[in-house]
């Protein structure tokens, strides 16, 4: 089980390490060669003793058919099951068999469970690859079950150095929102999916004057307009950003997310006492949890609106 915050590359990891376990001509690094027959089926989705366990949602190919169903979020019980069958053939090309699942925390308690039942009884010459950015949502029997792998954050430097070879600008304020994991700060940069981000700086920078309602119309309507782009659990990540930012510059350190509004966050935070601030940033975990469930997303937002400019009140 590879772990480690969002951005840091852990699929395209899990996806390589498995393409050099089924490369039959391996490089003298143990890296796949990309020529053979097997690198070939590999990069074609077909390798016979190949299975990735996603939800549709992350599927390019499942969201171009743009069906009348929403494609799921979630891996599903059936492609759990689905695996029974690849699980009990002996292996076509007598070398391992290896199953991707990412993201592991996607899966609801049956799923899981279906997966751990599999996990239990492991098939011969069979590897797991669990991916997971959220490893603490995971069913504790199925991290027992894992050798975990924490994937490290890359060095300032060297991230910074990953984001301008793909010609980020501002490549610093973006490592610092995301948290200093390159992948998400790309994500970040891109152009498009940041208006919604704007919006909740701007708002929250005035502090007790935040407009909870309007705030949390237009955060629902970019929420919807980004058709899955955007969901409530990022908004709720990006407000605990925030809410660390105040805590850190309440104590008197430097802000680690929001560098440009570092000096309205310093200003902010000597408005709201401490005690009030820990307590808040409690509240938000389970909001982030309560993000994932189909909920109300107006009253969702609007409360967590109201809590934070209840942060000021006298
Ligand atoms: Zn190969």
């Amino acid at each position: 089980m590879l772990i480690g915050q969002k951005g840091l590359g852990k699929f395209a990891l899990a996806r390589q390490f498995a393409a050099s376990l089924l490369c039959e001509a391996p490089q003298t690094d143990g890296k796949a060669c990309g020529k053979c027959l097997a690198c070939n089926w590999y990069a074609h989705g077909n390798h016979p003793d190949f299975r990735l366990l996603q939800p549709d949602a992350l599927n390019d190919e499942a969201e171009a058919e743009d069906g009348k169903k929403k494609a799921s979020q979630q891996i599903t019980i059936d492609q759990v099951r689905g695996l029974d069958e690849f699980l009990n053939v002996g292996t076509h090309r007598g070398g391992l068999r290896i199953v991707v699942v990412y993201p592991t925390e996607a899966m609801n308690r049956n799923t899981a469970n279906a997966l751990l039942k599999t996990l239990e009884e492991p098939a011969p010459s069979t590897l797991f690859l669990l991916v997971s950015s959220e490893p603490m949502r995971l069913l504790p029997t199925i991290r027992s079950r894992c050798q975990v792998v924490p994937i490290p954050l890359p060095n300032a430097q060297q991230a910074e150095q990953v984001l301008a070879d793909e010609g980020v600008a501002e490549a610093r304020r973006w490592l610092a929102l995301a948290g200093g994991a390159p992948g998400l700060a790309m994500e970040l940069a891109a152009s498009g999916q940041l208006a919604w981000l704007e919006i909740l700086i701007r708002r929250l920078s005035v502090g007790k004057n935040v407009d909870p309602l309007a705030l949390a119309a237009e955060l629902e309507k970019a929420v919807k307009d980004s058709k899955g782009k955007l969901l409530l659990k990022n908004v709720v990540e990006a407000i605990q950003k925030w809410l660390v930012d105040l805590t850190l510059a309440g104590s008197g350190m430097p802000v680690r997310y929001f560098l440009p509004q570092a000096a309205t966050i310093a200003s902010l935070a000597d408005m709201i006492p401490a005690a009030r601030l820990i307590h808040s940033y409690r509240d938000m975990i389970s909001h982030r949890r309560e993000a994932e469930q189909p909920l109300n997303a107006r009253l969702f937002l609007e409360g967590l609106f109201l809590d934070y400019r209840a942060l000021f009140a006298n």
